[in-house]
């Protein structure tokens, strides 16, 4: 794979997955926007990592869930670079507990980040790759947005919307020769997972058919072929990586 001479923009591409997909992009080539929220430090360290790699890579602190801070993330990027190859919008949040003790302010929060962020960046990179005839849109959804989760309804409703989200962008864009699609993660071992306990985690490993959680890099190495010329005839799909928990 190589995306030299595609510029990328990574939401919440400081840490965890989104680190691991800002990196492997920018491994196999790419131009690398890394967004970030509160992890200013960790994404200054990210841009110098990719830079000493000998590529190029540009860090910009945006709130994904406000319309024109995303906006601006987008515009920012085409004003610098000219274009947008590849939309990850990989930033998300959890607010986990059951709905009988969730607060509305819990359940908006959470949609705000995860859906409506990930409509904000669709919204606004959606002319430019439009106008380009060209671009590949990979939307982080989840497998608990498939399945449900305990705990999780504001979440998973996120991560569904999400999907709903994808294919009907999918729909609108195909014949701009612009790819949406979703990744949809199982258990990977990432800050948003390391609070959950041993005895949760080898439950969780008892029901993964691959016996393993999934570290960043398994998913950063889907997102590279649905950023590449290898996937162009594949879009509006959700393509699980979850090490077998979920089977249609
Ligand atoms: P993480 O907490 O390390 O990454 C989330 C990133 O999003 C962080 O850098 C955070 O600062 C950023 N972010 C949060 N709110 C933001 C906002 N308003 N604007 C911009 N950035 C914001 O966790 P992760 O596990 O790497 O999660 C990455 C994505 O993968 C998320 O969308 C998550 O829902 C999804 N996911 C994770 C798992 C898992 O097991 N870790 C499973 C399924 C899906």
């Amino acid at each position: 794979m190589d995306l030299t001479n595609k510029i990328a923009i990574v939401t919440g591409g400081a840490t965890g997955i989104g680190r691991a997909i800002s990196l492997n992009l920018a491994s196999l080539g790419a131009t690398v926007v890394i967004n970030y929220h509160s992890s200013s430090q960790k994404a200054e360290n990210l841009v110098e990592e990719i830079k000493s790699m000998g590529k190029e890579a540009f860090c910009m602190k945006a709130n994904v869930a406000n319309f024109s801070e995303a906006k601006n993330l987008i515009d920012t990027t085409i004003d610098k670079y000219g274009k947008v190859d590849i939309l990850v919008n990989n930033a998300g949040i959890t607010m986990d507990t059951l709905i009988l003790r969730m607060k509305e302010e819990e359940f908006d929060k959470v949609i705000d980040v995860n859906l409506k962020g990930t409509w904000n960046c669709c919204k606004h990179v959606s002319k430019q790759m439009s106008k380009q005839r060209a671009g590949k849109i990979i939307n982080i959804s989840s497998i608990v947005g498939i399945i449900g989760n305990v705990g999780q309804t504001n979440y998973c409703a996120s991560k569904a919307g999400v999907i709903g989200l994808t294919k009907s962008l999918a729909r609108e864009l195909a014949k701009r020769n612009v790819c949406v699609n979703v990744v949809a993660p199982g258990f990977i071992e990432t800050k948003m997972t390391e609070n959950l306990s041993d005895n949760i985690k080898n439950e969780y490993i008892r029901n993964i058919p691959l016996g393993r959680l999934g570290q960043p890099e398994d998913i950063a190495n889907l997102v590279a072929f649905l950023s590449s010329h290898l996937s162009n005839y594949i879009t509006g799909q959700v393509i699980n990586c979850d090490g077998g928990i979920v089977m249609y």
